[in-house]
């Protein structure tokens, strides 16, 4: 279904974008996945062609984009086959907007037209390995000690963690808080703060040139004025911005499983298996028709909340139905995509192959499928 939002000037953009991809990603896509990593420079040539943070106002450095911009670049990623370049879009689409939404100018000055030039790598570090679902659980502690915050605590699973030069880190900077939601705060945190280090960049079953890290903090000694917004905001900050964060999971969910279908329909077609093509045996027929009509589905209420959200509609109901049916959708079409490619579906030179594993953290990443229909379920009134 062709969006209603994307026009002429989007169509341009998606074209110069999808050839960059074709030639400084693609190709080095399954290199990369073995080297678990993407090279620095590729974020400075993003950078330098305006594919980060394209929505950054012009005065900090970006183009003042809109959302269809970001649309199209994470449609586009995630044709790359390359799973690292998708902490690219990470930077710019969630972690980012946490400057632009609650940072004061001089923050916005200082940090903002480095993530659009590629200077800057930004991570997000809300989890801990013993709070993750439940964030008001954060031990990460900020105690505030003349004019800085000492800073004590882990981070686990950042996406960027190891690569950042800039953290948006989760911290409580009241613990005795009632309820304790009401005592967390964020910090920016630059790479190079003494007391601030970087862990294991975590092995994962699938994804593995996205850098995803631990981060520690041992008296770490933060300025004052690195606090983001207001203290005893940040669960209300997170909050907001996590819904963003799960309209471009679900982006990028879509678009995989748009990706990994179109692959595997033009592998079935020319595979042939007892004399015909392997899309032509009324099972696997069948098995494509019914994940062709999933993909279908999938993109028209998606490109609806994309729509709302362009609008300034709140999308929190929306988004929540949206992450988590599209990210478990996306691991359907996956799984039965592996099993129509035979055993070149267990070969990682084949995309769909890797695509299993690359989409696996989707339904946890941004929330899991079980808190986004706690979310529902609470906000239908059960
Ligand atoms: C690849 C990847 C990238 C990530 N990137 C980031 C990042 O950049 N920054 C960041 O801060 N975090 C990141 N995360 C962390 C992610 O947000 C968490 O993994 C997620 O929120 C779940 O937390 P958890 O892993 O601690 O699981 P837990 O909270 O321990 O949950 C375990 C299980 O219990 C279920 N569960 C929890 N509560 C309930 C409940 N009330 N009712 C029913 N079931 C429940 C969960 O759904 C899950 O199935 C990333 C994770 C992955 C895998």
């Amino acid at each position: 279904m062709e969006a209603r939002f994307y026009q002429e000037e989007h169509h341009i953009f998606r074209k110069a974008f999808r050839d960059f991809i074709s030639k400084e990603v693609k190709p080095h896509a399954e290199k990369w996945e073995s080297e678990n990593g993407i090279p620095r420079d590729i974020w400075y040539k993003m950078g330098e062609q305006g594919y980060l943070c394209p929505w950054i106002d012009e005065i900090y450095g970006g183009y003042g984009a809109g959302f269809e911009y970001s649309a199209v670049i994470h449609e586009e990623q995630c044709r790359s086959e390359c799973s690292g370049i998708i902490g690219t879009g990470v930077h710019s689409d969630i972690v980012v907007p946490y400057i632009h939404h609650h940072g004061n100018q001089k923050q916005k000055e200082k940090y903002l037209p480095g993530c659009a030039s590629g200077e800057i790598i930004t991570c997000v570090a809300m989890t801990e390995p013993e709070a993750g679902s439940d964030l008001a659980k954060i031990r990460t502690k900020a105690i505030k000690e003349g004019n800085e915050y000492v800073v004590n605590g882990q981070k686990v699973f950042s996406t960027n963690g190891i690569n950042s030069n800039l953290a948006v880190v989760a911290v409580k900077t009241d613990t005795k808080a009632d309820p304790p939601h009401k005592g967390m705060s964020i910090l920016l945190i630059e790479e190079g703060t003494p007391g601030f280090s970087k862990g294991r960049s975590l092995h994962k079953t699938g994804a593995h040139s996205q850098d995803t890290g631990e981060l520690f903090f041992e008296d770490c000694r933060v300025p004052k004025e690195n606090l983001l917004g207001e203290e005893g905001k940040g669960f209300q900050y997170l909050m907001h911005n996590l819904q963003q964060e799960r309209l471009v999971v679900a982006m990028d969910a879509q678009a995989t499983a748009e990706y990994v279908l179109e692959k595997t329909i033009e592998y079935c077609k020319t595979r042939n298996v007892f004399g015909s093509p392997v899309s032509s045996l009324q099972h696997n027929t069948f098995k494509i028709v019914e994940m062709a009509t999933e993909v279908e589905i999938g993109r028209v209420f998606l490109n609806a909340l994309i729509e709302d959200f362009i609008n300034g509609i709140d999308i929190t109901l929306k988004v929540s139905m949206a992450k988590w049916w599209i990210t478990e959708m996306v691991n359907r079409i996956a799984y039965h995509c592996t099993q129509l490619h035979g055993g070149y579906g267990c070969m990682a030179e084949y995309y769909v192959a890797r695509s299993s594993g690359d989409v696996r953290s989707m339904t946890s990443a941004g929330g899991t499928s079980e808190i986004m229909k706690i979310v529902i379920g609470r906000m239908m009134g059960l």
